[in-house]
């Protein structure tokens, strides 16, 4: 046995692991080694010192104030455990993703006129345009996305224009609000309070 391997083993024999042959060696080489020999019983005077030390007692809230200053980018992929715990909210997200990605496609393909109200009769339409003549009357909201209308007569409720243009002659009466939704997320937020409305009725 060499010194080094000798100090080595005096934390373990301190410690009280180290027992059988090695132990025994452990201590023949002491004895012929003055040098080991004032090693350990150093080690064994700051062994004796610590052991008679009164333990400090760690506060009680130490172990969470400790876990509570670790950063929190330490857990890995932490968004797939906030999935795992709200599954619902999840699947609600995914969900409304596709919905909208989806409604934005059809905003970007659907080029065609509409005309939407409850007296389309009372209504003149040429070309991309819709004509309410001075003298008609209609009943209930009117709305016309992707084209113009212009208003010479009366309309008894909304005009909503989506994505187009409108113009009032100065015999036009609109009882109800004129609103213009040239968006496509403003049309959306329309088209769901239309459905949330329908689904209330
Ligand atoms: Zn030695």
């Amino acid at each position: 046995m060499d010194c080094k391997q000798a100090v080595r083993e005096m934390h373990e024999f301190l410690d009280g692991t180290l027992t059988g042959p090695k132990a025994a060696a452990l201590k023949e080489h002491m004895l012929s080694c003055p040098d080991c020999r004032l090693v350990f019983q150093q080690l064994e005077t700051t062994d004796a010192l610590v052991k008679s030390m009164p333990r400090p007692s760690a506060p009680d809230d130490l172990t969470d104030r400790i876990m509570g200053a670790l950063p929190q980018s330490r857990k890995k992929a932490s968004w797939l455990q906030w999935v795992k715990r709200h599954p619902a909210i999840s699947v609600a997200s995914v969900f409304l993703l596709v919905m909208v990605s989806s409604f934005l496609s059809l905003w970007n393909e659907d080029t065609q006129m509409t005309v939407k109200g409850a007296n389309l009769d009372q209504l003149v339409i040429k070309g991309d345009t819709v004509y309410l003549p001075a003298g008609h009357k209609v009943n209930g909201d009117l709305m016309v996305k992707r084209g113009k209308i212009q208003v010479d007569g009366e309309l008894n409720g909304n005009l909503i224009v989506i994505d187009g243009t409108y113009a009032l002659a100065s015999t036009a009466k609109i009882s109800g609000e004129t609103r213009v939704i040239d968006q496509a997320l403003q049309w959306l937020w329309f088209e769901m309070n239309e459905m949330v409305g329908g689904l209330a009725k």
